[in-house]
């Protein structure tokens, strides 16, 4: 077992036993993706191993229900499980939150939604058909949804559009920052049903196979950090999809969008998950533990106080992690809203801070390339830009959802 001050929750912290069989399972896998870390964040590319790896472990159908062959890993034990990979390789973790949320949405958090009698036994054979490419085809799924507008921060109708066509439709429009590029076999298109006036209401999302014509991958992938998500830029043109490529029912995305709201924190463990590599790295460092890093540097009364002070850091962090995970449900109430926010915010904030922080103390021999810390000081600043809920837009909601009620204005 890994040393608790390095692990999601810490000792003590209540787990079931398959949430404890899992997050074992992923600690089991961490080393070797740490090993090619390093690799993929130099060239730029796509995690491939650790997928093939992900694969034989069962993690592709963690979300996916047992009935339907998967691990059936609920919101809680999917989050601790992206956490612990996030220790290990932040583009793998942040790669396979795209997927696992693939399985969770249309899954899970859809058993929660309103549909009507017909959508639901429509969705449940749609569902079905869609897991069974994961658990018996190998499938990994991208999830685009990103514009460059303000709709992939919930605040216009997606511009990539979807028309109704006989047995289906034709999807037209972009996606930047896809990540699993090239990488995924099918894509999550969130997009607009084609009407006069685009309507927030009627997102779709639609998975497109990588192969349908007229889908190409655009543009090149040279970033500051979590390099390994190769998520370049999707062009779709009169690409047509069946009826089954439905992975919601029309209508219900938006619903899951403002009645499911912790759908939006899945992205924040691969940043806790690197937050905890800062700091495991950070007293290793001044240990001398460290292969190759030699020179002892805890004696040194200002070191103390800064690793006194990153823990603190970190255990906040991850207290209002578990916290947050307590929370997530169908309509939650408006102060575990406001706390989802806060959570987010906090460790996508101090994610980056405390790889800082680790840079500062240990000083400029761990900052060479030779060492993981300076990949995840890269790596934890791109996670307050994540939309929706990126750094300014969780300020942003805090301050207005906590002076308005529904309906109020000025
Ligand atoms: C490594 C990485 C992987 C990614 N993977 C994916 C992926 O798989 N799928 C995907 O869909 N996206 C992905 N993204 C994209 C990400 O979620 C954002 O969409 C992207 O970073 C936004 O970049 P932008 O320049 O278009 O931001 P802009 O939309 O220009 O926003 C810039 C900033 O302005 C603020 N802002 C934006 N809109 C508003 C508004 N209406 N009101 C107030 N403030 C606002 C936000 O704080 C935002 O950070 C990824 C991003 C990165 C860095």
């Amino acid at each position: 077992m890994s040393d608790p001050r390095y692990s999601v929750c810490g000792s003590g912290y209540a787990l079931t036993e398959k949430q404890r069989e899992l997050i074992a399972l992923a600690e089991s896998l961490g080393p070797r993706f740490a090993e090619r870390a390093a690799r993929y964040d130099r060239e730029a590319s796509f995690p491939h191993e650790n997928y093939a790896e992900l694969r034989s472990a069962g993690f592709l159908g963690l979300c996916v229900p047992e009935k339907n062959g998967g691990l059936g890993a609920d919101f809680k034990t999917y989050s601790l499980v992206s956490a612990t990979l996030g220790k290990y390789c932040g583009a793998t973790a942040l790669t396979f939150n795209m997927h696992a949320c693939s399985t969770l949405w249309p899954g899970l958090l859809a058993d929660d939604l309103d549909m009507t009698a017909e959508q639901r036994e429509e969705h449940e054979k749609r569902k079905a058909r869609h897991f069974e490419k994961i658990i018996s085809g190998g499938a990994i799924y991208a999830q685009p949804f990103s514009e460059g507008s303000a709709a992939a921060a919930g605040q216009a109708p997606f511009g990539t559009t979807a028309t109704r066509v006989d047995g289906g439709w034709r999807i037209n429009g972009k996606k930047i920052f896809a990540s699993l590029a090239g990488a995924a076999s099918c894509y999550g298109v969130l997009c607009t049903e084609a009407k006069p006036q685009l309507s927030m209401r009627d997102t779709l999302y639609l998975s497109v196979p990588a192969d349908a014509p007229g889908l190409s991958i655009v543009g090149d992938w040279d970033p500051l950090g979590m390099r390994g998500t190769v998520s370049r830029t999707l062009v779709f043109k009169d690409v047509l999809v069946g009826d089954d490529a439905q992975m919601m029912p029309r209508g219900v995305y938006y619903q899951a969008a403002s009645r499911w709201p912790h759908m939006f924190t899945t992205l924040s463990p691969t940043y806790l998950g690197i937050a905890i590599a800062a700091y495991e790295f950070t007293v290793r460092y001044l240990r001398g533990d460290l292969p190759g890093v030699a020179v002892r540097r805890r004696m040194y009364p200002t070191k103390q106080v800064a690793v006194a002070e990153m823990w603190i850091k970190l255990e906040q962090t991850r207290a209002l992690f578990l916290r947050m995970l307590e929370d997530a449900r169908v309509d939650p109430t408006k102060d575990a809203r406001l706390r989802a926010y806060a959570s987010q915010f906090t460790i996508m904030e101090n994610a980056n801070d405390l790889c800082r922080l680790a840079i500062r103390t240990c000083g400029g021999q761990s900052m060479l390339k030779s060492l993981p810390l300076e990949r995840l000081y890269r790596d934890s600043r791109c996670g307050s830009l994540m939309l929706p809920w990126t750094a300014e837009l969780c300020l942003d909601r805090i301050g207005r959802e906590a002076l308005y009620e529904p309906g109020e204005s000025d």
